[in-house]
């Protein structure tokens, strides 16, 4: 008999979901607005904002969306630029074709795997000499591995060009002790159902002005004015969030400080196994000013080290127990679809790409699933 299926990461409902659901329900609130909509903004908001950091959260439809919006609101218009992080899920960078603007990828470093200072300036200086208009920096905290903050906003900051923050894997993850998804003019929240919380799929975005707040919401309700007939001065979306999503939601948000603990627990794990094996590294925090939600552990394997192992014999050998694991992220760069888009680099991300590893990383595993992890990778090893 098959064994059950071990995911990289799969939903796992706290309990409490069904509960606002049943509410929504008595009160008739199947709409994309309701209490749980206003509720579930203001838990987000409480939970990432800090002593010296208030923070303004639209709840919408998805993280795209709210990529989108945030793009829109920097006027993001045709023939303009943004860099963004080659590494990264699509999602990063389809907003910016949505406006008919041009992405213009940058390379890692090795420490995070997230975009990298040095090849950022350069890129930004290479498109001011040729006179482009560079409009927004999208950064990831990728696999909730925050970025190098200071670095990025510093180099941002000294050519006057605003950050967004795509924190759509870092729900729960710091840099010297403040919440990823407050340091750019925006962040990007993604609740889909692989995330560290899902509302089966959703997103916010997270500002510190409650204009832009405003401004977002307005977007995302197809933009109509104040008038008693329907009447449009802009181009508006349908990207607010249901209050049965934002239900769920407030559920998930009572339980997302013990997903963080599970899914760290499963980065030690990983560390421990490991350890006995030359040739694998297991992506940790750099230095204690980061903190990261480890929403996907991420091992690098290099094959000269283990003895001729590669990232896809581990692969394999894990779906053949019906175990899941994935390569990292193509690189946006070396995708069909941005074919011939401006590319800052050296490699790092490239090599991570060919030699990286994305394990089982849910806060719903159980010691019997890191047992048959453990069992498959001690196999290959030892062989
Ligand atoms: C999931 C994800 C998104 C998109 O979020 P959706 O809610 O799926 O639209 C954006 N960026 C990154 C890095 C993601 O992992």
């Amino acid at each position: 008999m098959q064994k059950n299926k071990i995911w990289l990461s799969s939903p796992h409902m706290g309990g409490t979901e069904k509960r606002y659901i049943e509410e929504a329900f008595d009160h008739n609130w199947i709409a994309p607005l309701g209490p749980n909509v206003s509720g579930f903004e203001n838990d987000i908001k409480e939970y990432l904002s800090g002593d010296d950091t208030s923070v303004e959260v639209a709840a919408l439809s998805s993280g795209t969306a709210a990529l989108h919006l945030a793009l829109i609101m920097l006027d993001v218009k045709p023939g303009d630029e943004v860099i963004c992080q080659s590494m990264t899920f699509a999602a990063s960078a389809n907003p910016i074709a949505y406006l008919g603007a041009t992405p213009v990828f940058v390379d890692s470093e090795e420490d995070t795997l997230n975009i990298c200072p040095a090849r950022l300036e350069e890129a930004i200086l290479d498109r001011i000499a040729k006179g482009k208009n560079i409009k927004a920096i999208i950064g990831v905290h990728l696999y909730g591995m925050p970025y190098k903050v200071e670095e990025i906003h510093e180099i941002a900051a000294k050519y006057n060009i605003p950050v967004i923050e795509d924190s759509a894997e870092a729900l729960g993850s710091t840099y010297k002790g403040k919440n990823c998804g407050t340091f750019g003019m925006f962040g990007v929240l993604s609740f889909n159902g692989n995330k560290i919380i899902t509302t089966s799929g959703g997103g916010a975005l997270v500002t510190r002005s409650e204009k832009l707040k405003q401004k977002a919401i307005f977007l995302a309700t197809q933009a109509r004015d104040d008038a008693p007939h329907y009447q449009h001065s802009e181009i508006g979306y349908n990207y607010r969030l249901s209050n049965i999503s934002a239900g769920i939601g407030r559920g998930q948000m009572e339980v997302l400080d013990k997903h963080v603990g599970h899914r760290r627990e499963m980065n030690k794990f990983y560390q421990i196994l490991f350890s006995e094996f030359p040739g694998v590294k297991v992506m940790k925090e750099p230095s204690d000013d980061f903190y990261s939600n480890h929403w996907l552990s991420v091992v690098l394997i290099d094959e000269n080290q283990t003895g001729g192992i590669s990232r896809e014999d581990i692969r394999l050998a894990l779906e053949k127990e019906n175990i899941e694991s994935r390569p990292l992220w193509k690189p946006m760069h070396l995708q069909p679809v941005f074919q011939g888009t401006p590319y800052f680099g050296n490699g790092v991300c490239e090599k991570a790409f060919e030699s990286g590893l994305c394990l089982p990383s849910g806060s719903n595993l159980t010691d019997g699933d890191r047992d048959r992890i453990s069992a498959v990778i001690k196999e290959i090893f030892t062989k």
